[in-house]
């Protein structure tokens, strides 16, 4: 299951459903800050999150993240969370492997 990206003050839902990934926290991005150009941070925060320092992280991220709805301050604007959203889509498709092996092949099939 997809994680996908929203508001934070836009959404309504569960947290059983989702993640807070703005700063405070694990998931927040330490590069970003009302003075650096967004596509600046995002860029330092992708660099830094793919790093192999950073592999504990994104394990957590797959356990934690998958299939939620990640929530941070910026959407609709692009953000760091793009990236951990981006990372963990991947990681899950990767482990549908059977799928990608036979991209016409259905879950159910
Ligand atoms: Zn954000």
């Amino acid at each position: 299951m997809n994680a996908t990206v929203a508001h934070v003050r836009s959404y309504k839902g569960s947290m059983d459903r989702a993640v807070y990934c703005g700063r405070p926290g694990p998931y927040g991005n330490p590069f970003g800050g009302k003075y650096v150009p967004r596509a600046e941070a995002i860029s330092a925060f992708r660099n830094w999150f793919l790093a192999d320092a950073q592999r504990a992280l994104r394990d957590q991220a797959v356990r934690e993240c998958t299939g939620k709805i990640l929530l941070c301050w910026c959407a609709p604007l692009p953000c760091h969370v793009d990236v951990i959203a981006e990372y963990v889509n991947f990681m899950w498709l990767q482990s549908l492997g059977p799928i990608l092996a036979h991209p016409h092949a259905s879950p159910e099939s």
